[in-house]
């Protein structure tokens, strides 16, 4: 019988298999699994299907492993999950799925392996091979999904528009594994993700987040990005990145599509590090580009799109069910700063702005400046390596500084506290600008960076708004 692939199966399957005869259960791995190991690539989780109890075989493979303390039952979905030696091993009762159309939960019944495949979302996540020892090995491939991997295609083994409307959130797993896998979505298949678009609306965000940062991570997230605009996924989960699309033609100017632009930065930061939220920092960076738009003197202007666009991302993050704490802070930061490092790498640069630049950006002066070299992304050669080079003196400036008076943690060295204990006062808009203007002065190089001096300039501020010292 066609294509055995006993010899490339793990230890772990064989026992699985040596259990499922032993209780006379019909047993296959099925899924990601068959998937990755025909492709080549690792996979550490392992599920199967049983034409039986899930549970029951989970238990007993447990006893067999001697790790039935790890079995975890799910008695409400008829699985079981087991952990041995760091792989996960699922285990399921093969079933039949009808869905109603307000939910992606499904009404389950017992039905046969077939009927398992069926349910599946793709082609080639249908794939399974029989673990029973009298057929150890075989792979069962009932909608062709072998020709699908060697193809490179995303297809669903049911109608598409059944798939999708049953379980909207296989929309998203079609544009993962497209991305991941470096796949085709299937012509059929891809209309119908546009067709049922607006079913996503019954999934949770925080389940769509979930798919979009498994491509977030990958290489080249763009294409995650590119599916869901071209599908009209964007814009029911995302529509203010969806307004960034298309360039606006006055006087016979134009600007840069900024949709485009961003997914090109996205990509170029994605190249450079592996923070994930330095990518989101980069998908949201002109996000509101078009709200700001303006065509004033025959050009075309974007004036505060980054302090705008800072003050989107609270609204953005809690839609998206992003995290709020410290990646939202960070993320809103770098959108904020994105523009600050161009005026200072465009003409002659001063000790002061760079000095500047390094007290606001603090620990995330690396990441800014990875991004403002990301957002270069002009056509004309000659103009991206000047752009770029600008960032290289930049960067050489910050590395002389640095050294020079170990900015980036640097604090002024006379506190709020400190100036309030001298002129006996309460905590005061006062005492703020007192403090401002010391920490101004040794930035811009008007003082010298040390307590003394810090005291002197405190003493003649506060002199100017009639104050005294109560100690010295
Ligand atoms: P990954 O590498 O991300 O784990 P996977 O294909 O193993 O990929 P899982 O989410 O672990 O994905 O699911 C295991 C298997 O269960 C899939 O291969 C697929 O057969 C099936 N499956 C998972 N989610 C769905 C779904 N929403 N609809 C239909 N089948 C699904
Ligand atoms: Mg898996």
């Amino acid at each position: 019988m066609g294509n055995n692939y006993s010899h490339q199966l793990d230890n772990i399957l064989r026992t699985v298999g040596s259990v499922a005869d032993q209780n006379n259960m019909e047993t296959y791995v099925i899924g990601g699994y068959v998937r990755d190991l025909i492709l080549k690539i690792p996979s550490k989780d392992m599920d199967f299907v049983v034409a039986g109890s899930g549970i029951e075989l989970a238990e007993k493979v447990g006893e067999r492993l001697r790790c039935k303390r790890e079995v975890v039952v799910f008695k409400n979905y008829g699985t079981a999950m087991l952990k041995y030696r760091n792989v996960e091993l699922e285990f399921v009762g093969a079933r039949k799925e009808s869905y109603n159309r307000n939910s992606r939960k499904p009404i389950v019944e017992n039905g046969t392996i077939k009927d398992d495949q069926l349910r599946r979302d793709f082609t080639i996540n249908a794939l399974a091979i029989s673990l029973n020892d009298k057929s150890f090995g075989e792979l069962t491939d009932p909608f062709d999904g072998l020709k699908d991997l060697r193809d490179k295609i995303i297809r669903t083994p049911l109608d598409p528009d059944i798939t999708f409307s049953d379980d909207p959130l296989r929309m998203m797993r079609a544009i993962r594994f497209a991305c991941r896998l470096n796949f085709n979505i299937a012509p059929d298949t891809e209309k119908a993700i546009s067709r049922n678009r607006e079913r996503i609306k019954i999934v949770s965000m925080e389940r769509v987040i979930d798919e979009i940062n498994k491509f977030m991570v990958l290489d080249k997230p763009s294409r995650g990005w590119l599916l869901m605009q071209k599908t009209g996924l964007l814009d029911m989960v995302l529509p203010q990145l969806s307004k960034l699309k298309g360039v606006e033609i006055k006087e016979g100017c134009g600007h840069k599509d900024n949709f485009y632009h961003t997914l090109q930065v996205l990509d170029n930061v994605a190249s450079s590090s592996d923070k994930i939220w330095l990518r989101w920092a980069a998908l949201f960076h002109d996000i509101a580009k078009p709200n700001v738009k303006k065509f004033i003197n025959g050009t075309w202007t974007f004036h505060s799109h980054e302090f705008i666009g800072a003050k989107m991302i609270p609204s953005l993050f809690k839609n998206l069910k992003l995290p709020l704490g410290e990646p939202m802070k960070y993320v809103q930061k770098l959108v904020g700063m994105h523009h600050r490092a161009i005026p200072i790498s465009n003409k002659e640069i001063t000790d002061s702005a760079v000095r500047r630049l390094m007290y606001d950006a603090g620990d995330d002066l690396d990441d800014l400046l990875l991004l403002c070299e990301a957002d270069i992304t002009s056509k004309i050669e000659e103009k991206r390596i000047r752009f770029l080079n600008n960032y290289q003196i930049v960067r050489e400036k910050i590395k002389q500084l640095e050294q020079k008076d170990f900015l980036r943690t640097w604090q002024p060295p006379i506190d709020g506290n400190y100036i309030m204990k001298v002129f006996d006062l309460q905590p005061c808009k006062l005492v703020g600008q007192i403090k401002d203007c010391i920490k101004n002065a040794i930035l811009d190089g008007v003082i010298e960076n040390s307590f003394e001096a810090a005291e002197k300039l405190m003493f003649e501020e506060g002199k100017k708004y009639g104050l005294t010292a109560v100690k010295q």
